[in-house]
């Protein structure tokens, strides 16, 4: 029996999480949920796996949960805020930690589960992007285990070997992209692109803000800097092939020819469940893959039209690993102005590219300093192009 917290059990891969662990009733012990301001979702999760602690955003949230789950007999205790995060994510009774909170809200979290040597399931790649080298110096000292969550770095993940990590031997890692739902429309056909279309993945149902970052191409390119840090690969082995179909989640080119690919239907019930069972494999309630009913193209990510690949392949080619904070923060509050209709689609990379070039900052070597920075782009963002406060929902 593992004892399980799940950091943003009310998201999608909270909640696919979430269905693995009721197929599995006798294997996980839910120790604590989280979810931000999702009442209901967080309430009927508390009634279904009566976890010991809930988290939720606001004292007023917190207040209105207890009283409702005492007035049912139930004895979760609710705390609320962003410290309560870090201690359902670092108790001692917690064996694993399921990391699936949105953004850089996510990495203090995070971090606090490898400082205290959990396995963790890391969902929240913002995380690495922000604080890649901070992060896994974190892993080692501490003897934590990383297990990627992502279907892209899950698939790497399972392409190499332990002893091939840092090997020779690995001449590409190549990740796939979908290409998003515009991969076939012109450039100028995307400045009217409505929050609810950007939001239509042909492949994967996920949160608003990785769906509009797939669209974008930025969620591939905050992957690549997630498999950076993640895999110890220098930017000259990293690669982006679309590939429209997700079905090859990525793959390994070794020295001598061989490409190993992790291939699945895309659904994040695979890498969610190889990470819960990891180092074992378990059965997983997931379509099979017809291999006779699809075929497998692929083809260059064009850099000229995907502008945020040109970027971050830029930012590590430099070793500029401020730049990666900035251009995270830069897209989350950018991707929120456009979910409220405060910016245009297309100034989402255009106001990323005009931040990386105007905003400039020494390099942070503390979670701390990457908080710091991450603030002041924020800040800087509001400022530069007249945004208001705006909130995820
Ligand atoms: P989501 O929007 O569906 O869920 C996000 C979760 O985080 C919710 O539980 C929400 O309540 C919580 N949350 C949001 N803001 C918060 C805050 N400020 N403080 C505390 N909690 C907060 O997102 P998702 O699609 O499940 O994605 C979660 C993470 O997993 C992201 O980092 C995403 O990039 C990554 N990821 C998702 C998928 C996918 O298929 N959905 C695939 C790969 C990686
Ligand atoms: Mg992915």
């Amino acid at each position: 029996m593992k004892t399980i917290s799940i950091l943003g059990a009310t998201g999608s891969i909270g909640q696919n999480t979430l269905k693995i662990i009721a197929d599995n009733q006798d294997k996980f012990n839910v120790y604590a949920l989280s979810a931000h301001h999702n009442y209901d979702k967080i309430l009927e999760q508390a009634r279904n796996f009566q976890p010991k602690y809930v988290v939720i955003a606001t004292k007023a949230l917190a207040d209105k949960l207890q009283h409702a789950l005492k007035s049912e007999g139930l004895e979760t205790i609710v705390l609320f805020g962003a410290k309560a995060l870090i201690e359902i994510a670092r108790a001692d009774e917690v064996d694993i930690v399921m990391a699936a909170i949105v953004g850089m809200a996510g990495l203090e979290s995070s971090y606090a589960a490898v400082c205290a040597g959990k396995k963790v399931l890391l969902a929240n790649k913002e995380s690495l992007v922000a604080a890649g080298n901070i992060f896994m110096k974190a892993v080692k000292e501490n003897g934590a285990t990383l297990l990627p969550v992502d279907s892209e770095h899950n698939a790497i993940f399972q392409c190499l070997t332990d002893n091939q990590y840092h090997a020779k031997e690995v001449d590409k890692v190549i990740l796939t992209a979908s290409g998003g739902p515009f991969r076939n429309k012109a450039l100028s056909d995307l400045e009217s692109i409505t929050p609810d279309e950007a939001c239509n993945h042909p492949n994967w149902k996920m949160g608003r803000k990785i769906s509009v970052d797939s669209s974008t191409m930025v969620n591939k390119a905050l992957e690549v800097i997630e498999a950076y840090w993640l895999f110890n690969v220098s930017v000259d082995k990293l690669e982006v092939l679309i590939h429209p179909q997700s079905i090859v989640h990525s793959m390994v080119k070794y020295c001598d020819g061989s490409y190993i690919a992790q291939l699945g239907s895309p659904d994040m019930k695979t890498p969610i469940g190889y990470s819960l069972f990891f180092p074992e494999r378990q059965a997983v309630n997931v379509t099979p893959l017809d291999l006779c009913a699809t075929s497998l193209t692929f083809e260059k990510a064009d850099f000229i039209r995907f502008r945020a690949l040109e970027m971050v392949f830029s930012l590590l080619g430099e070793k500029d690993y401020v730049k990666s904070i900035i251009f995270n923060a830069a897209n989350e509050v950018l991707v929120e102005a456009f979910l409220a209709e405060k910016i245009q689609y297309l100034q989402i990379i255009a106001y990323i590219e005009q931040t990386l070039a105007e905003l400039h900052f020494s390099s942070a070597k503390t979670i701390e300093d990457v908080i710091e920075i991450d603030q002041k782009t924020r800040d800087f963002i509001k400022q530069r192009f007249l945004l208001d406060d705006v909130m995820y929902t």
